[in-house]
Parts: C-alpha cells; sequence; structure tokens
C-alpha cells in the first residue's frame, strides 16, 4: 500500500514543484490536476490510505465506505462531472451503478417521497403529495436548472484567475451573468418566490439540510442549482469496489504522471521565510520544500494550527462561518433478507419538522450493497446509518461511560431502522459505532466537523474563499473553499486550486 517507506528518502525527493497536505479528494484533483500539467507533485497523508471522508475500512467480510456515498459527479456529459474528467485527466476510469432513485424520505406523518432520476417522474410524485404546491414546486426546481445549465456550459476553473474569467465571459456571456445573478441568492429566497405552505418549505429545508446541514435561507442558490438539478443529468453513480476506489484511481494516475503520495506523513507545520509558505514539517521532524504548498485540512486545521497565526482574512471569515456538527455514524453488517426487494440505497428519516436541526433527528441511512453486492459477504447487506452530532456531546467522558453512550446511541438509531425495516435489529450481524470523537481521529477534521457553516444568513457563496490565501505561496483546496462540502464540490475546488497554481507557476 504505501508508495514511498517514510524514512531514508533521497535529498533530490525533497524539492518539489508543489506540496499538497492530505489526500482528500480535494487534495488529490489538485495533485493530478497538477501533475497531468507535468510538476512535480508530493502529496503528505496522515492515515494509512488516501481518500479522507471518501475513505473506506474493512471489517469481517465488509467494506464500509467512511462517509460519502450519493455521488454526484460521474455523469457523462457538460462540464458539472467533475469525478469523470478528474480521472479521465490522469488517464483513469471508474466503472459505477447508476442509482435510480437519489434518495427515498420518510417523513413526518407517514409521508414517504423518493427522489427518482427522471426528473418528471418527480415532479408527479411531489404533486401527489402537495396538490397546492405543485405548480410552484415545478417553478421552483425549473429555477434551479437555470443554475444548472449555466455551470454545465462552462470550464469550471479558478475564479481567481482574470484571463480565465475573460475567456469564459467572452465564450458564455450568458451563463457567466446568469451566475453573477444567483450567486448572492440563498435558496430559502427563492423558494419562497414560489412556494406558500410551511409543511413544504420545510420539505424544501430538508433537501438542502441533507447536504449543506443547513436550511434552505442559509443554502447557497449555485449549490443548490447542481444538487438539485444534477441528480436528474449526469445522476447518482456508485463507484464498484466502494467510494475508496476514487481516491485508489486518483492515486494510481498521480503516481503514473510522476507524483508520489507518502502515507503516515502528518504535517504539523507549513514552514514560512519572509512571510512566504516554503515547505513542511512533519511530525518526524522530516522537512520538505516545494514552490507552492497546498493544504487539504481544514481552514481551522490550517490555520492557528499548521500555522502558527490567524491571518485577519482567517478571523474574518470565521466570524461568517462556523463548524458544522459531526456524525454519529452506525456501521451495520445484516442479513439480506430483512430488506424488502424493491428498497432503494438511499434513505433520510425524519419523524418531526421542527426537529430537523437536531442531534440525532435526520437519519441517513446509505446501503451501498444494494448497488454493489461485491462490498460484503454473500446474502448480506450493509447498513451505514448516520445523524449530526456534536463533539461537546462526547467528551469528558470515562472510557465505560463513552463505551455506554456509544450503545445507547447505536440502539437508538437502531430501533427507528427496525421500525422502517422490521426484523433488522435481530439481523445484524456485524457493528462498528463512530462517534464525532471518531471522525477527528481518522479523518484529521477540527472537532470531527462535516464543513463549514454559515454563522447567519449570509449572500449566498459570495463570502466563500477561493484557494489562494492570505499567505502567499500556500492555497487552501476542500470543502472549507469555494464551493463548499461533496465529493463534486470539493473536485471543483481542486481543479480551480490546480488551475490558479498553474498559472502562477507558468505552466499552460
Ligand atoms: C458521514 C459523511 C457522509 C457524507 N456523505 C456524502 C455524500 O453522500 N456525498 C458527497 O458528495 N459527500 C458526502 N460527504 C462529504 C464529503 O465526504 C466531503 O465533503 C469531502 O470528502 C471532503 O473532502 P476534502 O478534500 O475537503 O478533504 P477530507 O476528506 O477532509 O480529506 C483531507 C485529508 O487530509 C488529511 N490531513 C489532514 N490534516 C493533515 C496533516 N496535518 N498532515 C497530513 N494529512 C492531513 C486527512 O487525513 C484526509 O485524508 C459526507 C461526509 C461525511 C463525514
Amino acid at each position: 500500500m504505501l508508495s514511498i517507506l517514510t524514512r531514508n528518502l533521497p535529498e533530490k525527493l525533497t524539492d518539489w514543484d508543489v506540496i499538497v497536505v492530505g489526500s482528500g479528494i480535494g487534495g488529490l484533483v489538485t495533485a493530478t490536476q497538477l501533475a497531468a500539467k507535468g510538476a512535480q507533485v508530493l502529496v503528505l497523508e496522515r492515515y494509512l490510505i488516501p481518500g479522507g471522508s471518501a475513505g473506506y475500512f474493512e471489517r469481517a467480510g465488509y467494506h464500509f465506505d467512511v462517509g460519502a456515498s450519493m455521488i454526484f459527479g460521474f455523469g457523462t456529459q457538460g462540464t458539472t462531472n467533475l469525478l469523470t474528467r478528474a480521472l479521465a485527466a490522469v488517464g483513469q476510469t471508474l466503472e459505477t451503478f447508476p442509482d435510480l432513485v437519489q434518495v427515498h424520505y420518510h417523513l413526518p406523518a407517514g409521508r414517504s417521497i423518493r427522489v427518482h432520476r427522471d426528473y418528471e417522474t418527480f415532479l408527479s410524485e411531489l404533486a401527489t403529495q402537495f396538490p397546492d404546491s405543485a405548480a410552484g414546486l415545478r417553478q421552483f426546481y425549473d429555477e434551479c436548472w437555470q443554475v444548472f445549465r449555466c455551470l454545465n456550459s462552462m470550464e469550471l476553473l479558478s475564479l481567481e484567475e482574470p484571463r480565465y474569467l475573460l475567456r469564459v465571459f467572452a465564450q458564455r456571456p450568458g451563463s457567466c451573468l446568469g451566475l453573477v445573478k444567483y450567486l448572492p441568492q440563498n435558496v430559502g429566497d427563492v423558494a419562497r418566490r414560489y412556494i406558500r405552505d410551511p409543511e413544504v418549505l420545510s420539505f424544501i429545508d430538508l433537501e438542502c439540510y441533507i447536504w449543506s446541514v443547513v436550511p434552505a435561507l442559509q443554502t447557497p442558490m449555485i449549490n443548490a442549482g447542481m444538487v438539485f438539478s444534477d441528480r436528474h443529468y449526469g445522476g447518482i453513480n456508485y463507484p464498484k469496489g466502494g467510494v475508496g476506489q476514487i481516491a485508489a484511481k486518483l492515486v494510481a494516475g498521480l503516481e503514473s504522471h510522476g507524483g508520489q503520495i507518502r502515507y503516515r506523513s502528518r504535517v504539523t507545520r507549513i514552514l514560512t521565510e519572509a512571510g512566504r509558505a516554503v515547505g513542511v514539517q512533519l511530525a518526524t521532524g522530516e522537512v520538505f520544500r516545494a514552490r507552492r504548498i497546498v493544504s487539504n485540512a481544514t481552514r481551522w486545521d490550517t490555520f492557528g494550527d499548521l500555522l502558527p497565526e490567524i491571518p485577519p482574512r482567517e478571523v474574518r471569515w470565521r466570524r461568517r462561518y462556523q463548524l458544522s456538527p459531526s456524525f454519529l455514524s452506525l456501521h451495520l453488517g445484516v442479513a439480506a433478507e430483512v430488506l424488502p426487494p424493491d428498497t432503494d440505497c438511499h434513505h433520510v428519516l425524519l419523524e418531526d419538522w421542527a426537529e430537523m436541526e437536531t442531534p440525532e433527528a435526520t437519519l441517513f441511512v446509505s446501503i451501498p450493497t444494494l448497488l454493489d453486492p461485491s462490498l460484503a459477504p454473500a446474502g448480506r447487506h450493509i447498513v451505514h446509518a448516520f445523524t449530526p452530532s456534536w463533539l461537546a456531546d462526547w467528551q469528558g467522558l470515562s472510557p465505560q461511560d463513552y463505551a455506554a453512550e456509544k450503545q445507547a446511541a447505536a440502539g437508538r438509531i437502531i430501533a427507528r431502522l427496525d421500525r422502517l425495516w422490521p426484523g433488522l435489529a435481530e439481523a445484524i450481524d456485524h457493528q462498528e459505532v463512530g462517534t464525532p470523537r471518531t471522525h477527528r481521529r481518522f479523518l484529521g477534521r477540527r472537532d470531527g466537523t462535516y464543513g463549514p457553516i454559515p454563522r447567519y444568513r449570509l449572500p449566498g457563496l459570495l463570502t466563500m474563499p477561493f484557494n489562494r490565501t492570505a499567505v502567499p505561496g500556500l492555497y487552501c483546496v476542500g470543502d472549507s473553499t469555494f464551493p463548499g462540502q461533496g465529493l463534486n464540490a470539493v473536485a471543483f475546488s481542486g481543479f480551480a486550486c490546480a488551475h490558479r497554481i498553474a498559472v502562477d507557476l507558468g505552466y499552460r
């Protein structure tokens, strides 16, 4: 697994064009894009495998995804299929299984709504559930398509590179003006132009919350345009062999283009000279120098931790954005027969609209073995259930109390799953519980956070930072840069970061 041993590196290997700290999908897309342009790239990853929140672990014959499993970006047309494009740039492809229902909602008062891949089927299901709002719902989702069409008609690169902006404006003036219009808008404001019914607005809140972890009034319209349309365009597609395959293939592409990755290499310091980032130091004391440094750690981990000082620009950012909660994750192996044959892959359970943001209220469920049975032993399924949870609620516990709390929380989740799929509780043969402490430890993310969320209603995505930072030579990539969380979003961030660095280093 390890590409290079962690010791006794020859001196010449310490001289790089670009060092990327972290091998999340944002970091790997940056690295592969730059390697494809001929840059000498080194990725330093603290963990044993690549992928970060898109990683995996194996237990008792089960191959569990750590987090992400509802994957956008594997479409075959347009420009927003960024995972397909990132892999292709380094000569890689990945077989995927199409998921014909993005998510099956199990809602208060027994409502059940499925988001079908086919847009009209989805709208007609909504019209059956909310007949008085049918016209407004269509108008709202149609407006999301306007955002998507703008995005999907242009090459998605660095918005902080003036020549690219001029070029893309000359090629697609209408699309650019459309995006400028939507950049400061939030979903809730747009939805309220067409929809009055409070329950339907709650549904739109949940549609946003399941990926932005904030309600619609705080969710940027640009992100919603992507998510609410691409699920019907490129679709949701699950990688054969598990989500970890995305990172594995990107690493293979990186290495085939001369780049290198070192695992078990925790960066403890970004080194500066005369205020400029020039290298990194590992926990082992080793030092590597490069012309440009990219941090795929969160902004909270980058500034104040890897760099002791927090620049004023970052202080201002922290006044606007805060850490989202982490997750309580339950990874189960269950007997296959407990799930009815027509079960969908992704589910969201919520019993009370008013509780949507309360820890443990909104429950996400993924059953990837419905699409790829090879991830579990024969006759078994994986059920991954996760729900927002704060680190603070898991701190200060004795080891016994921590274990007891984990077991109690798992029991509460299993009871809800068992109501949906009677007999599930008895059909479990393997169980792993991850808390925010687990996410912090294994993903290296401050407080195990899912990512940044607005502290209050911000003007859409207008205040989300791009890749350059206040420190010359240092760039950030990943979910605490524009446009935010999600694998396709951090891939966008990776394309943009690599583009900006390539221009700065004089690559074409
Ligand atoms: C439970 C859960 C479910 C999710 N579901 C979905 C989903 O269905 N669909 C979707 O699109 N997205 C989903 N997401 C979100 C998505 O996984 C993330 O937004 C995305 O993977 C973040 O990528 P990233 O590039 O920002 O970095 P990360 O994934 O955070 O990776 C950063 C990497 O940097 C490494 N690192 C950090 N600090 C250091 C250091 N000092 N030295 C060396 N290495 C370091 C880490 O070990 C890690 O490998 C989910 C996330 C979670 C947690």
